[in-house]
């Protein structure tokens, strides 16, 4: 395949100091010469090495930064491509020079997510493990890190690859008897197609039990902080945010009209909507009626219910409780510092079995408990011990789910009695559909889509 030369600033993660202007292509190596005066050419220089030296402007034959080259030569490199890593020293500025000198010297600016695209389609690496780039690039949490990473490292891949395995061996047995009829081992065909066709579906099932809560780690768990004014919902939106590191978030591409902040409470990345109207406003209730507080509501995964322990129940709080019904709500009493006028009694009877947690925000006392619900209420069972490899990306789980509806349509045909190779045509379409999840029978426009949400230089 003939691939043009290609560049882009590519900042590594964690760190922003350096900067490092990225080559890829055929050309990689003669391009950065062009541009390098070192100690000798780079196109001398063995592979997976770092030069040290200077970028020089070729017009003028100005010294435009010092800088280290890594010179990474086909096809032991990231992209399977001629690689040079450029690491400059200088701020953004600088950077940005190199970057353009070499694209004067006609390298074209990288699409983002294009290096990746070129693992891919130079087949490094498969759709699933791009993919999981593409999470590690946005991981809020170390946990949500893991997963992406078990990712990269194909462990999903294997384990799909190994299903798409057992339906190919079942379709191999299946044709085997249509070819060779004598010996009519129907029986014996749809025994072991219902055998293996199960085994199948017990794996996809467990696959996308993991889905929740790998969704939840990949995308944050959806989190409004409700209650009249005054009882305390920006005292306690602070303080999660100061105790939990705050991630800011900013991924291009999607508006939203509410405004969000991430923050980490014990592994779980919490979003939480609408912060905006608790700062601002003061109170979401009264300010936006019943009928906007039913719609924040219903936009979250966890509702943090704030009241007074220093007043008597009111009316708009327990309509509060009636809104929040079918929600997991943490109900959180503050204000225990005051004196004690709220109904504990009945608090607890509206909250029935779901967790009220005393608070006294000024005094900073209660916080931990809180904490602790959360990551119960998130990580109840054995999931966080269990093993990392979670299905956690929605088109993975959409073909998860159709593969596994065609394998209880390839089953449930075969108990109507249909013939064998009716069946084997659903459990070709499954063995399909899974191959999507690894990107082997995926279109060029969904390929497209998926690496443009990258960042630049990856
Ligand atoms: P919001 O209107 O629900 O956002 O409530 P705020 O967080 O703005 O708090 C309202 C007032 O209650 C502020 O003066 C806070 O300092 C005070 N406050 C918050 N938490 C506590 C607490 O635990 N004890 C006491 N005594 N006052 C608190
Ligand atoms: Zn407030």
């Amino acid at each position: 395949m003939e691939m043009d030369t290609i560049s882009a600033i590519s900042t590594p993660m964690g760190e922003g100091a350096i900067g490092i202007v990225r080559i890829s292509g055929d050309d990689a190596i003669q391009l950065a010469d062009n541009l390098f005066k070192g100690k000798r050419p780079l196109a001398e220089a063995e592979t997976h090495t770092i030069n040290y030296g200077h970028i020089k402007d070729p017009d003028t034959g100005d010294i435009v930064e010092e800088v280290m080259v890594s010179v990474l030569k086909a096809p032991r490199t990231y992209t399977k491509e001629n690689m040079v890593e450029i690491n400059c020293h200088g701020g953004l500025t600088s950077v940005n020079r190199v970057l353009q000198l070499v694209l004067n010297e006609g390298a074209r600016l990288a699409e983002p997510g294009e290096f990746t695209k070129r693992a891919f389609l130079n087949g490094r690496i498969d759709l699933s493990q791009a993919e999981g780039v593409i999470d590690l690039i946005r991981a809020k949490t170390d946990r949500a890190m893991n997963v992406a990473m078990n990712q990269v490292e194909g462990k999903l891949s294997q384990r799909i690859q190994k299903l798409r395995q057992a339906l190919l061996e079942t379709v191999a047995h299946v044709e085997v008897n249509i070819d060779y009829p004598e010996y009519d081992a129907e029986e014996m065909t749809l025994e072991i197609l219902q055998e293996k066709g199960s085994f199948v579906k017990k794996e996809i099932d467990r696959l996308l039990q993991t889905a929740q809560q790998g969704k939840i780690l990949r995308e944050g768990l959806s989190t409004v902080i409700i209650g009249r004014p005054n009882v305390g919902k920006s005292s306690l939106l602070n303080s999660l945010v100061q105790e939990n590191k705050a991630i800011v978030t900013d991924i291009p591409g999607t508006t939203r009209d509410v405004i969000e902040e991430y923050v980490n409470v014990r592994g779980v990345p919490l979003r939480l909507l609408d912060t905006a109207g608790i700062r601002e406003t003061e109170d979401v209730v009264e300010r936006l009626g019943v009928e906007r507080s039913r719609k924040v509501i219903n936009s979250a995964e966890l509702v943090l219910l704030v009241l007074n322990n220093n007043e008597p129940l009111t009316e708009a709080d327990e309509e509060l409780f009636k809104l929040s019904e079918g929600h997991d709500v943490i109900t959180i009493v503050n204000k225990t510092d005051l004196e004690e006028k709220i109904n504990l009694n009945r608090v607890r009877k509206l909250a029935g079995n779901r967790p009220v947690v005393a608070t006294s925000l000024l005094k900073d006392e209660g916080v931990d408990e809180l904490e602790e619900a959360i990551r119960e209420l998130f990580f109840e069972g054995d999931l966080e011990t269990g093993d990392m490899s979670y299905v956690s990306n929605s088109r993975h789980i959409a073909l998860l789910n159709q593969a596994k509806k065609t394998i209880d349509d390839a089953l449930g045909a075969m108990e109507a009695g249909m013939p064998v190779d009716m069946v084997q045509i659903d459990i070709t379409k499954a063995w399909e559909l899974l191959g999507e999840v690894i990107g082997d029978s995926v279109s060029e426009s969904l390929i497209d889509q998926l690496f443009s949400q990258f960042c630049l230089g990856k």
